[in-house]
């Protein structure tokens, strides 16, 4: 079998064993004669995948009770709207970390449900940076601080999270599950499956059950956080096969060890690329050192013409998916849980010996 190296940003690389199951039982999930693919989302087959993830995840992060675990559908684009819909009451206000493109996004949305303070903008610079989470400074009554956990494109991570009275809300996209955190300053955590968690189709979110309850009577009952919780994410029919596969991957995770195993795996792999650029004049990565991302690496060659060499030469032998964002160039290597480490050895004796011939 000829399996790429998958450097996808998402939809992204999965596990091999996790693909596999999924194959083998799909014609007849678990002797009921059909696939789960053609199963009810009330009956009791699909009832137990759904609720694996939920304890699976619960596991994972140590989620307490008070927290509600939710499968809802319009990505973490939809989560953008839907947070300031719900948690955002009029005359009120929230503070944003403006990070990069997907927090922009997340703030030009918060923009139409309230007053948004921008109390960190790292957005334009370069090389690319977070905000230092010690030098926010939150605005008095903001009822919540958004920030983007990884930022996908320009491939920086926050490595610990600002510690503030007021809920966080993150766009943990790129990077849920990539690590262990301390859930408890979170108010709401989203993620679109498609990069570390699943396929796309299903978007989590983990949230204080009582912040569902501040939601207007005027928000539509489908956008209603408190909606789903009181359904367990079953008010309207669920990606349910997208949310089989999350079961699956956090089954897989759960298998490996768990988050503090993924984490080791994934700093490991991230630390092999980022030594080779370090030591290298030929490779400039694009992320100041303190913030950048275990998840993407993004970095640059001398000219554009060598970039697009370099993304021709790696397809040809089958390292795929290695152009960067469209909107900055350059390459991104994602290599999320899924991807194995022998792929990251794969890419760094490619890079050395891109950097010989042409360096
Ligand atoms: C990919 C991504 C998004 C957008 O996700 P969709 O599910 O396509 O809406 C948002 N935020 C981050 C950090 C991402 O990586």
């Amino acid at each position: 079998m000829a399996r790429v190296c998958n450097f996808n940003p998402g939809p992204a690389v999965l596990p091999l064993e996790v693909l596999q199951e999924a194959q083998a039982e799909l014609l007849d999930f678990k002797g009921t004669g059909m696939s789960i693919l053609e199963s009810s989302h009330r009956g009791k087959e699909y009832m137990a995948v759904q609720q694996e993830a939920v304890d699976n995840l619960r596991k994972l992060l140590g989620i307490p009770d008070e927290y509600a675990v939710l499968f809802l559908q319009g990505g973490a684009s939809g989560q953008f709207a839907m947070v300031p819909m719900n948690l955002l009451g009029e005359g009120q206000s929230a503070d944003y970390t403006n990070s990069g493109a997907w927090a922009s996004k997340a703030i030009k949305e918060a923009k139409l449900f309230g007053k948004v303070n921008v109390i960190a903008d790292t957005a334009k610079d370069i090389p690319t940076r977070l905000p230092a989470p010690g030098s926010l400074k939150p605005t008095p009554g903001a009822v919540y601080l958004h920030v983007t956990s990884n930022e996908t494109i320009a491939g920086t991570q926050w490595k610990s999270f600002p510690k503030i009275s007021v809920p966080l809300v993150a766009d943990m996209s790129s990077d849920f599950l990539s690590r262990s955190f301390d859930i408890k300053p979170f108010g709401l955590i989203y993620a679109g499956a498609q990069k570390n968690l699943g396929p796309a189709g299903v978007t989590l979110v983990i949230m204080r059950k009582e912040l569902a309850e501040r939601v207007s009577e005027k928000v539509p009952v489908i956008f209603r956080y408190k909606t789903h919780i009181e359904e367990n994410s079953l008010y309207n029919t669920p990606p349910c096969f997208a949310i089989y596969i999350v079961t699956l991957v956090t089954r897989w995770i759960l298998k490996m060890g768990g988050l503090d195993v993924m984490a080791r795996r994934n700093v490991e792999k991230a630390a092999k690329v980022y030594s080779l650029i370090d030591a290298s004049s030929f490779y400039r990565g694009t992320a100041v050192k303190e913030f950048r991302s275990d998840m993407n690496i993004t970095f640059r060659l001398p000219s554009e013409p060598l970039e697009e060499a370099f993304i021709k030469e790696a397809s040809a032998q089958k390292l795929k998916g290695l152009k960067g964002h469209r909107s900055v160039g350059g390459i991104r290597a994602s290599i999320y849980n899924a991807f194995p480490p022998e792929n990251v050895d794969t890419l760094v004796a490619f890079m050395k010996e891109f950097e010989r011939k042409n360096g």
